[in-house]
């Protein structure tokens, strides 16, 4: 089976997408790429049947190379992404926390230092249809220099060099969105610095290596 390891491993994260509850039903989406081909979730799967020969295959054009079930109608989202940056994967996720913000904020602010695992403070692409290449295009300009991105009203969508670190990026997000709201409860949360967050994302680079 063509790409068989990135098949199984889209299979394997789409049901840790859903059991984390960051996407609900048949919501969301994951896409890993290698070389010139991008192994994507079928459009309006059931993740708990999804099978690795189920997951498309396309080419960085859009177009099928095996044939099977139609691909993500978020798939021009996935595409901008691989042309954009340097990913080698990318998730997209329906979150409760991060949803909700979307709908009242432009950016999630810089309130923890592990907003610099994403690139910096998180922005909010504009509302545009799910499936459409505005969204698409929306979403790749919001994301520049980070790797999440919030879509206004919808969502969220990240990268990574692997799609464990996409994924993982998924998850930070969330939490930082639960963060801030907690913090909003509570009172008017201090905002770190740009030189703060600088100094955050240097000490980061090199965290958990062996010294
Ligand atoms: P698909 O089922 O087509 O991947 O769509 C889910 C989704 O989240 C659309 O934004
Ligand atoms: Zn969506």
């Amino acid at each position: 089976m063509l790409m068989a390891e990135e098949r199984a491993r889209v299979v394997e994260y789409c049901l840790r997408m859903a059991a984390a509850g960051l996407a609900v039903g048949t919501s969301g989406n994951v896409s890993e790429r290698r070389g010139e081909f991008v192994a994507i979730t079928p459009t309006g799967v059931d993740y708990a049947r999804l099978t690795p020969e189920q997951v498309c295959i396309v080419d960085l054009g859009g177009r099928p190379v095996v044939e099977g079930p139609a691909p993500s109608s978020e798939l021009p989202m996935h595409l901008a992404v691989y042309r954009e940056t340097e990913a080698g994967a990318v998730v997209h996720t329906h979150p409760p926390m991060g949803t909700a913000l979307s709908t009242v904020v432009d950016e999630l602010p810089g309130i923890h230092y592990l907003v610099m695992r994403l690139g910096g403070p998180v922005r909010v692409a504009p509302y545009a249809r799910y499936g459409s290449a505005e969204l698409a295009e929306e979403a790749a300009r919001a994301m520049a220099g980070r790797s999440a991105v919030l879509l206004r009203n919808h969502g969220a969508t990240t990268h990574g060099r692997t799609l464990a670190e996409a994924y993982d990026r998924a998850e930070l997000l969330e939490w930082l969105c639960g963060l801030y709201h907690r913090a909003r409860l509570l009172g008017d949360p201090t905002i770190l610095s740009d030189a703060e967050l600088a100094e955050a994302a240097r000490a980061l680079q090199t965290y958990g290596r062996p010294g």
